[in-house]
């Protein structure tokens, strides 16, 4: 991790922006009154769980918590660096990482869990009082391996079974209550167990190092299901239980099963179902999804068939979608021209369980019956199918109207040809209407993307995240901008040119989402623009602060290390780049847009994002025209290109 991102990791935005600016909450983010322009109502939005802010104003700029406090203070990325490392804490030594203090905190709270670990473990074997849960664990048919492969244990049915042992042990209350096990009382006189009368399972991270634990009452009690809380090792929206066992099955079988239980996990790895694994709260996140996109392209999402797992599903497959359909990857082509197209990057499947039924069950009757309904999982498409127009009555023009509304824009986005033209013949079926009228008609529709049922309780885009990897020069799109820009500044000329024919503002640092890499473009514009010499970029880096100037080197670097285009290839590579680029960033913005319009307790939020959206949604058309037109040109100059060589041949 790099420091940048550890500072970002350590600090809570709102608390670094409100030290500026008064925040309100407003459903799940916070609004102000934008700093950076004057206005009467907040358009200022900060967003705590991707820790960025964006202005929906006038100046309708954004970034993360360093771009804010650049803006803000004035000041460059150095100095930004400095300022918020100290608040976080984080030295800025190149030091290795386990020898920083915060590295060690988490070493100790780790050591704890393990501790605790091995004491719930020792009780569900040893202890008279846990026979209870001994019986519990055969009744649901796991066998001694598997709960020995998972380190399952016993809480005792006490207020200081753990507290006492792990005191025993030498370790400060304080720090076994930063570890979440154990709780402090509200009068202040002291701690408790946190788990106590429960089975209790750990939770591993995907190294297999306890980070918290999932306690399950016996008998009757509530919750039933107790996990441990948010904690500096545990989050669980990032953690898939279940991954540190099933790594090596998920790459053997290429495919991840994801369910919804710990229970279920357990289950299948006894059958010798190790590509499963289980999602900790209701709906499936994207840091989720990144940690099992390391190991397969192929998810399989079996998730219980009443409608609560319906819904469930539909808000886990956004974020797929969000995760996976948007991913821009970079296609090589000849003479080593590299190409970004959206791609959908991952095949999902859902599994509909027999009614009634967990994975767990339907396990335990028959794993061969498992296998077959993983193996005839349906291709999300269709799942969105039926889900998305079960509630429809298909026999009246208002349904037909919705369904194509709401599978319309889908269907548009599929990158696969084969697959659209499949998915456009099925709804129009379905709507009785020819494909080419009813084509014609999402088209025109736009590209508005699909929604779950439950919005309110959809995520909103991260845009910390790089748009997309580019795997030959390990450069994100943004990034392969920036080295584009650096490299050849007279192609940047011409980008900016491109973007202003669609009405666009050029290149400019809000596109980038490194804060390092805004600093490099905005020193690089001003360079030029004080008539600096473009070809002397020695003179360039000497004029930047530490810390920045290997940054530039690496992103030249990686241009310098690309065989060399036709100048022709070279300037329609960095013109689509840069307008994917701008459509990325526009489609985040809209889905930024749409989770505020969507916010429950924010009543103008209609008024306020409704018209930002369309004109968002007239700016990604206008992009995506050029970029249509561009590739379609592309084409006709390359088939005269064909035609031509047998003449060159001949002369
Ligand atoms: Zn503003």
């Amino acid at each position: 991790m790099s420091v940048v991102d550890e500072v970002k990791e350590r600090l809570d935005i709102v608390e670094v922006v409100q030290s500026y600016v008064p925040l309100k909450k407003a459903g799940r983010n916070y609004k102000g009154l934008c700093p950076f322009h004057s206005e009467k109502t907040p358009s200022f939005v900060v967003f705590p769980e991707t820790g960025t802010w964006h202005c929906f104003g006038a100046c309708g700029t954004g970034g993360d918590v360093f771009s804010f406090l650049m803006k803000r203070e004035n000041i460059g990325f150095g100095e930004a660096l400095r300022m918020l490392a100290q608040r976080a804490g984080v030295e800025l030594e190149p030091r290795s990482p386990e020898s920083t203090e915060a590295e060690r905190r988490l070493d100790l709270l780790r050591e704890i869990n393990q501790a605790a670990t091995t004491y719930f473990r020792h009780r569900l074997l040893h202890s008279d009082e846990a026979a209870r849960a001994r019986r519990y664990l055969e009744g649901r048919g796991l066998n001694a391996e598997t709960l020995d492969r998972f380190q399952v244990g016993y809480a005792l049915d006490r207020w200081d079974g753990l507290l006492n042992y792990l005191v025993d042990k030498g370790y400060a209350l304080p720090d076994v209550a930063e570890a979440g096990l154990i709780v402090e009382r509200q009068d202040g006189s002291g701690y408790y167990d946190r788990f106590r009368g429960r089975v209790v399972v750990p939770i591993r991270d995907h190294r297999g190092r306890t980070v918290g634990f999932g306690g399950r009452i016996l008998g009757e009690g509530v919750p039933k299901y107790l996990n441990s809380p948010q904690t500096p090792l545990f989050d669980k929206s990032s953690v898939l239980f279940g991954l540190d066992q099933a790594r090596a099955g998920i790459r053997t079988s290429e495919m991840a099963v994801i369910v919804e239980g710990y229970m279920d996990v357990l289950m299948a790895h006894q059958h010798g179902l190790n590509n499963v694994v289980a999602q900790m709260g209701t709906a499936l996140t994207e840091a989720q999804l990144r940690l099992l996109k390391r190991h397969t392209q192929r998810f399989v999402l079996a998730l219980d068939s009443d409608t609560a797992g319906n819904q469930a599903t539909l808000r886990g497959l956004d974020v797929a979608r969000q995760v996976m359909d948007r991913e821009v990857v970079p296609v090589p082509t000849a003479r080593g021209l590299i190409r970004f197209e959206d791609r959908l990057a991952a095949d999902i499947h859902i599994v509909a369980l027999p009614p009634g039924k967990d994975p767990d069950e339907v396990i335990r009757e028959s794993p061969a019956a498992w296998l077959k309904l993983v193996a005839e999982a349906k291709p999300v498409m269709d799942y969105y199918f039926d889900a998305l127009s079960a509630d429809l009555d298909l026999a009246t023009a208002k349904g037909k109207a919705e369904v194509v509304n709401r599978l319309g824009p889908l269907v548009a986005e599929l990158g696969d040809q084969v697959q659209r033209s499949h998915y456009l013949q099925q709804l129009a079926r379905m709507v009785q209407v020819d494909e080419a009228t009813l084509w014609q008609q999402i088209r025109r529709g736009g590209g508005q993307p699909a929604r779950g049922r439950d919005r309110a309780e959809r995520r909103p885009p991260s845009s910390g995240q790089p748009a997309g990897r580019q795997q030959k020069a390990g450069l994100a799109l943004d990034e392969h901008c920036l080295s584009f820009a650096l490299y050849h500044p007279d192609l940047l000329d011409q980008a900016d040119e491109s973007l202003r024919a669609c009405e666009e503002q050029p290149l400019a640092a809000e596109d980038l989402s490194r804060p390092e890499d805004r600093a490099i473009l905005d020193a690089w514009r001003a360079w030029l623009k004080d008539g600096g010499s473009r070809q002397a970029r020695a003179e360039f880096f000497d004029t930047l602060e530490e810390g920045l100037q290997e940054r530039v080197e690496a992103l030249v670097a990686a241009q310098a290390d690309r065989p060399p285009l036709p100048e022709e290839l070279l300037r329609s590579d960095v013109l689509d780049a840069v307008t994917r680029l701008r459509l990325h960033n526009l489609r985040r913005e809209v889905q930024s847009l749409r989770y505020l319009l969507e916010d429950p307790e924010d009543a103008a939020a209609a008024t306020s994002y409704g018209p930002l959206i369309i004109q968002a949604t007239a700016r990604i058309r206008r992009l995506q025209q050029a970029l249509n037109e561009r590739s379609l040109s592309g084409r006709r100059q390359q088939k005269d290109a064909a035609v031509r060589v047998p003449f060159g041949e001949e002369s």
